[in-house]
């Protein structure tokens, strides 16, 4: 029966698909493809070698975004570029067979196999489902039966542009270290360096040089938007009609899907935004919720624009140095070093040789207790290993972790800063850097949330985020929760930091040195944690300034992050009148 929420796809699709398949005459040889939600490029692996007939495969998931309570916003751009992707396809001559499905992965696979998938690959006289190997641990999990079989075989993943051996290089033992990572690589690619093998500017990170507030000039550019074709479009009202269920608002002109759209977000990032990337990127305002930064992740992470491209782009680019190798960081330092530490610890689940726990089942992030409704779980996650690992570094020494409150979800703290980003995640499905690791997960820190709950919401709310990218930054670098296997510190600070780098202490009801708790928040969280994080030599200055703190600044510490927590975790909103002057 056909689709209705296809109509527009399939009509399209049957357009431009080529006559060999419609007709019933094959083409032998024609390899065939079955690509993840996340390789969405004919420039990568076997789609790219058009000298030969190409087959692909892609599956449109109800059954992966039924896991969790996925931002809507994420729904509407990964299944618009999912039938996008496979338009530019079928365009170029490749057979696309596009199935929607209610099943997981494994078992769609199976099925096509059995029916019309195997019917095309046995008119080809192909003999091997091909895949590169998924970057989502989570994907392959559920594909685990299928290779063991011989029914689906990996080929390497060629939109990495480091290796496990270049990992295993730099970093032998733990603590890994990005930067001894991102040295190697340097090294091992040439990028940024001169003929000679030396640092182009001298030195191998201007990071220090990156950390300006912004006052408001240069002005931040106005994030490009997007005109939904008919195929988008189609998504678009789908996703409104049929996940109503799912959090956050979804914005029309957000959702880029075609090639075009990708290469236009591009060019903006680079005409835009890339010159003073570097001097502003530890900067938040509300303002500008982009500032310089170049939105670009999403895209990224499903290969609609290679990170080759990015980091070739970049590097020929005529910019500061410091904008330069500041982005180029990111890219080719940690966007690869997170996905090799998820490698190297399976998600988290073995930490220095020691077996983490697991949760049953996807986590919610407490989406329940926010909208009183129940997430319900779909048929076949029992047996696919599918819910994340629970390391808690720090709550494990104090005994007990503070659920995520609603607040994460919009219901509002009254703390400006956590308010603003919220709600720019909630109406867009991003936010940068900065405000993801010193705001939502700073605040969670200090508060001892539950860093898999944390971990669960980032994976939820934000378009960009797939297990391998997610975990090592929550539950690595935002939270400390795996200790100090990928990071020095925990990166927590008190409101003089966002005061500092942010404006949003000007719009805030509490008064940053007064009513405002965080610095308290600050102060308790090192007291609870003393123990573990004494012997820290990054930590020694503020270690020191905890031991000269009288025990009634310490027993106020205390009381603030009590009650702090405690009305967030209701539910409620922390009025200055009530919070004294702390
Ligand atoms: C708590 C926390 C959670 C995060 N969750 C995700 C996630 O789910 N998915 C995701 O892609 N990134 C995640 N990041 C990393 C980073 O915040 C985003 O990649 C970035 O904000 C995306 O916006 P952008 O494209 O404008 O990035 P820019 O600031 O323009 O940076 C350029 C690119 O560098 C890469 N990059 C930068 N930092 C990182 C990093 N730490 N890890 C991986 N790639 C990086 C991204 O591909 C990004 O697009 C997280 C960071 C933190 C602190």
């Amino acid at each position: 029966m056909p689709d209705p929420s296809r109509r527009v796809f399939d009509r399209l699709l049957n357009d431009v698909r080529p006559g060999v398949s419609a007709k019933g005459s094959g083409a032998r040889g024609r390899r065939w493809v079955y690509v993840p939600e996340d390789q969405l490029s004919a420039r990568i692996g076997p789609l790219a070698d058009a000298t030969r007939p190409r087959g692909a495969v892609i599956i449109e998931s109800r059954w992966k975004a039924s896991l969790r309570p996925y931002h809507i916003q994420r729904l509407a751009v990964l299944w618009s570029n999912q039938r996008q992707f496979a338009l530019e396809l079928a365009r170029d001559g490749v057979d696309v067979l596009y199935i929607t499905s209610n099943e997981p992965f494994a078992t769609t696979l199976e099925q096509a196999l059995a029916g019309e998938l195997g019917k095309r690959m046995k008119r080809d006289a192909c003999e091997r489902l091909l895949c590169m190997k998924p970057a989502e641990r989570e994907l392959r999990a559920d594909l685990a039966g299928l290779v063991e079989r011989g029914a689906l075989e990996y080929v390497p993943h060629e939109g990495w542009l480091t290796t496990p051996e270049d990992f295993r290089k730099a970093c032998p033992t733990t603590p890994w270290k990005m930067d001894s990572f991102y040295r190697h690589v340097r090294q091992r690619t040439g990028v940024l360096m001169t003929p000679e093998g030396e640092y182009i500017g001298g030195k191998v990170s201007f990071d220090t040089e990156n950390r300006k507030a912004w006052p408001g000039t240069p002005p931040a550019p106005k994030p490009v938007s997007f005109a939904p074709d008919e195929v988008t479009r189609e998504v678009i009202d789908m996703v409104r009609r049929d996940c109503a269920h799912h959090p956050g608002t979804l914005d029309d002109t957000q959702v880029p899907a075609t090639l075009k759209d990708a290469e236009a977000l591009w060019a903006w990032a680079r005409k835009q935004c890339l010159e003073h990337f570097g001097a502003y990127e530890d900067a938040m305002s509300v303002r500008s919720r982009t500032l310089f930064h170049t939105r670009i992740s999403t895209l990224v992470n499903m290969q609609r624009i290679l990170p080759a491209t990015l980091v070739a782009d970049v590097e020929k680019m005529n910019i500061p140095l410091a904008s330069k190798e500041g982005f180029i960081r990111q890219v080719l330092g940690w966007r690869e070093f997170v996905r090799h530490v998820h490698d190297a610890t399976d998600g988290f689940r073995t930490i220095a040789g020691k077996p983490v726990a697991t949760l049953e089942s996807p986590g919610s992030a407490g989406f329940e207790r926010w909208s009183g409704k129940a997430w319900a779980t779909p048929r076949g996650t029992s047996d696919r290993d599918l819910g994340g690992a629970t390391p808690a570094h720090l709550s494990s020494q104090t005994g007990g972790t503070t659920p995520l409150p609603p607040a994460f979800w919009g219901a509002p703290s009254g703390m400006r800063c956590l308010d603003e980003v919220v709600s720019s995640v909630m109406a867009e499905g991003w936010s940068h850097h900065i405000t993801r690791l010193m705001v939502l997960s700073n605040l969670a820190t200090l508060l001892d949330i539950n860093p898999r709950e944390l971990t669960d919401w980032f994976w939820c709310a934000f378009t960009d985020a797939w297990d391998w990218v997610v975990e090592p930054n929550v539950l690595g670098m935002g939270t400390y929760a795996v200790g100090g296997i990928m990071t020095t510190k925990p990166y927590v600070a008190g409101s003089a930091y966002i005061d500092k780098m942010s404006d949003y202490c000007e719009h805030c009801p509490l008064t940053p040195g007064k009513t405002c708790p965080i610095t308290r928040l600050y102060w308790a969280f090192l007291a609870r944690h003393e123990k573990t994080l004494a012997g820290n030599p990054r930590l020694f200055m503020p270690m020191n300034a905890l031991k000269k703190r009288s025990a009634a600044e310490r027993a106020r510490d205390q009381q603030a992050f009590v009650h702090v927590r405690d009305v967030l975790v209701a539910g409620k909103r922390l009025a200055a009148d009530q919070l004294g002057a702390w």
